[in-house]
């Protein structure tokens, strides 16, 4: 008995009295994209911008969703949880298809799936390694379909590293599950958003936190290689918050947990981030 607090099509249940489809486009297409909202002190973090982006993954997708609902079963899952701190892993699939053609009606009806689990948000440093960006054109979409991430973090896995921060053809995009950021002359820079980099929510709380300080950041295209001159570096997302990296294994850096611009960064974003 797992006892995990879930909902399935609007129906609340723990997560093993759940049955689901083997026909779901989840299964067979990954056709389906999600979100992960964390909570601190039972309070959801910047849960309206996470609608908004499922918003934008559904429309992506041209699949239905009711977003108002959506809400409502968030906001239920944490309102009957007895955890303090934690996440909600939110999603939606396209449906049930029993004739699993990759051309899908438009009459399918909207398969939604979430659960609440806790989190701790400690601090850990981390361990990663460069590697190319082996995924498709459109990681701005939050799909379930994270097989190159697995792969490539697996990989680092076997190297004893926690993360990966992927290239593509030389420019840097962002991490396996997280964002990227480092200080470069001084400079706070992150990769620019395009098709190859999910809009990190994490992320954008973090430069309008800067902002409001007076800190900029410098959004553009980076050379992996320019890590090698970077003073320190970190890794944002729901889950990890700011999580500094102590090193890049295949790079030639040691980078510095002691920055001042760093610890700065990260005081300012914790103070938005848990309130
Ligand atoms: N980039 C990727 C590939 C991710 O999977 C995630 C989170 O899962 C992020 C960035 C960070 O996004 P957020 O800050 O919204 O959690």
């Amino acid at each position: 008995m797992h006892q995990i607090k879930a909902v399935f099509n609007g129906n609340f249940d723990y997560i093993e009295n759940i049955k689901v489809s083997p026909f779901s486009r989840a299964y067979t297409f990954s056709d389906s994209v999600y979100e992960v909202i964390p909570f601190y002190n039972k309070k959801s973090i910047s849960l309206e911008s996470h609608i908004e982006r499922l918003q934008r993954s559904v429309d992506a997708l041209s699949i239905n969703l009711d977003l108002k609902i959506v809400t409502t079963e968030i906001n239920q899952l944490l309102s009957s949880s007895s955890f303090d701190n934690g996440y909600i892993y939110y999603q939606v699939t396209r449906g049930e298809d029993l004739i699993r053609s990759h051309m899908h009606s438009d009459q399918m009806k909207t398969e939604t799936f979430g659960y609440i689990t806790p989190c701790s948000f400690e601090t850990k440093r981390l361990n990663v390694m460069i590697c190319e960006d082996i995924r498709w054109g459109r990681c701005d979409i939050k799909s379930t379909s994270l097989l190159a991430n697995v792969l490539n973090m697996n990989n680092a896995k076997l190297h004893d590293c926690d993360e990966v921060i992927m290239h593509k053809h030389g420019i840097l995009t962002e991490a396996g599950a997280s964002n990227l950021f480092f200080i470069k002359d001084n400079n706070v820079c992150t990769p620019a958003l395009s098709n190859n980099i999910l809009p990190g929510i994490t992320r954008s709380i973090l430069i309008d936190a800067l902002s409001d300080k007076g800190i900029k950041v410098f959004e553009g295209d980076f050379n992996h290689l320019e890590l090698k001159t970077a003073t320190s570096a970190w890794l944002t997302s729901s889950t990890k918050g700011i999580a500094p990296i102590e090193n890049i294994v295949n790079i030639d850096n040691s980078l510095s947990l002691d920055d001042s611009l760093y610890i700065s960064c990260k005081e300012i974003f914790d103070s938005k981030f848990f309130g």
